[in-house]
């Protein structure tokens, strides 16, 4: 599986957007509400593999809940599969938790699931795959 993306939490993106400019010496492409996680996302291709900032819209998101916990840093690694519900399954039978039971929607144009970090040394990944355009989600 090809990292997709590293997803980065991060407080401010006036702050991030511009220091990861500096970093990657590429210009941010694409910023992104999902809604569903009360998180905004700001997207930076580099080479195969793209960096995720994610900048927390509520004080009770998943993403403020994380930088409370442990700071800013690296909070997830998104790996692309071609199939999301047969990745889904495959890795239900054998024994992991999905923070989700079915795909859903996430940023630039991707289906995703998580998988819950207890069982993956603490790493949490996300699964993706590419949504074809015109596609019925
Ligand atoms: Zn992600």
């Amino acid at each position: 599986m090809r990292v997709e993306h590293i997803g980065i939490a991060v407080k401010n993106f006036s702050v991030s957007i511009p220091l990861f400019t500096k970093i990657l010496n590429s210009e941010c492409y694409k910023v992104e509400n999902v809604e569903s996680e009360k998180v905004k996302t700001a997207f930076f291709q580099n080479g195969e593999t793209k960096v995720e900032l994610l900048e927390s819209f509520d004080e009770n998101g998943v993403i403020a809940k994380f930088i409370e916990k442990k700071g800013e840093g690296i909070h997830h690694i998104a790996f692309e599969v071609k199939n999301l519900e047969e990745e889904m399954a495959r890795l239900k039978k054998e024994g992991f938790i999905l923070l989700n039971e079915s795909p859903k929607k996430g940023a630039d144009n991707k289906l995703i699931c998580f998988v819950h970090p207890k069982e993956t040394n603490g790493v949490l990944i996300e699964l993706c795959q590419q949504v074809v355009e015109n596609q019925q989600l």
